[in-house]
């Protein structure tokens, strides 16, 4: 009787216990790292630079994303970054719409719609193809005009890059600046007025078209990223947050090796902040994986430590293989093996309890 009783209670504690286990697996935070054109040689080359090792390794899942378009066996960052964001193949060259031109919602406009925080932080300007994915809807990735002007068509927290030129030098003549001012944002045109900002909702134009390359840049994009998801995680709700490490699919297309060293420690720089904050933090989801790779790029010889390893580009242009995927954190068991690019919406959708 005396023995029941205890088993009986034994077994209650025990299902307690396994479903707060089972509830802490949710995230409250999603942060989306992109490096655009960054495949597996694009990542050894920063690892063999850095001495064999980078920040990302500290993810505990990996996998592998599939990257074609619905119209082309090689995506471009419009229908790649539009894969990621909305969970639809489009056409090369299109934002944030369907093949048949059709505008779909990104998982940052669902979480925005489900009162969650939300931002991007690049380092080009903001109007380019992969953040544009995740904002706006356009038929071409050029219409950078256009792009920017979508920016005000959300309630996004906060958004740091370049292209501040196409919010306030158009040629319909609208002062987006103004307007996003009169929306309540904090508007900051460099890094320390970005730094300076500590919650309300921050519009960061820290140039006038594209960010400089590294190392140039300097600490613009881990800085900006960290103050991003300072103002951010003031939201209770959680906050959906897309990171990009732009320029190393321009070093990929320009055959240059060493830059793209310097462009993906950046980004692994970044990487490293991002997962301080997210092993800390405890409820946060973080998903790197790249939108295509650039350059057809293998290393057929180097030395651990240095940066001039014998690297081949067999392309100027992007490659059809898929990119590698890591994740840390709540859910991170989520993203393993053979992924469609267009899988990752609908899976934080549900891990995020978005509507
Ligand atoms: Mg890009
Ligand atoms: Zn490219």
């Amino acid at each position: 009787m005396k023995n029941t009783l205890i088993n009986k209670v034994l077994i209650l504690i025990f299902s307690l216990t396994s479903l707060s286990v089972l509830a802490q697996k949710k995230p409250k935070n999603v942060i989306f790292m992109i490096g655009d054109g960054m495949g597996i040689a694009q990542i050894y080359s920063g690892m063999v630079a850095n001495g064999n090792t980078l920040a990302l390794e500290r993810c505990t899942h990996s996998g592998f994303s599939k990257t074609y378009s619905a119209n082309d066996f090689t995506t471009d960052s419009g229908a790649g970054g539009t894969a990621l964001a909305c969970g639809v193949k489009t056409n090369n060259g299109m934002i944030g719409m369907s093949a048949d031109s059709v505008a779909v919602e990104s998982i940052l406009e669902l979480a925005d719609r489900n009162s969650l925080a939300t931002g991007i932080v690049v380092a080009c300007a903001l109007t380019h193809a992969t953040p544009a994915d995740y904002i706006a809807h356009q038929i071409s990735r050029k219409m950078y005009d256009e792009i920017a002007a979508d920016y005000l068509k959300t309630d996004i927290d906060v958004f740091i890059g370049g292209g501040r030129k196409y919010f306030e030098n158009r040629t319909d003549e609208r002062n987006l600046t103004n307007e996003l001012k009169v929306k309540d944002y904090q508007i900051a045109y460099s890094l320390d007025e970005v730094k300076a900002v500590k919650s309300g909702k921050l519009a960061g134009l820290l140039y006038d078209d594209h960010n400089p390359a590294m190392p140039e840049r300097g600490n613009m994009l881990p800085e900006s990223t960290m103050a991003a998801i300072d103002i951010l995680d003031n939201n209770k709700k959680g906050f959906f947050l897309m990171v990009e490490g732009s320029q190393i699919d321009w070093a990929g297309h320009d055959n240059n090796t060493k830059q793209l060293v310097k462009e993906v420690l950046d980004f692994d720089n970044t990487i490293g902040q991002v997962l301080d904050y997210a092993q800390k933090d405890g409820n946060t989801l973080v998903i790197i994986t790249a939108d295509h790779e650039t350059g057809g790029m293998t290393i057929l010889d180097g030395t651990f430590g240095k940066d001039d390893m014998k690297a081949v580009f067999t392309s100027k242009e992007h490659s059809g293989v898929p990119v590698p995927v890591f994740t840390y954190g709540p859910g991170a068991e989520n993203f393993t093996g053979f992924m469609e690019n267009v899988s990752f919406k609908a899976k934080i959708e549900k891990l995020l309890k978005l509507k």
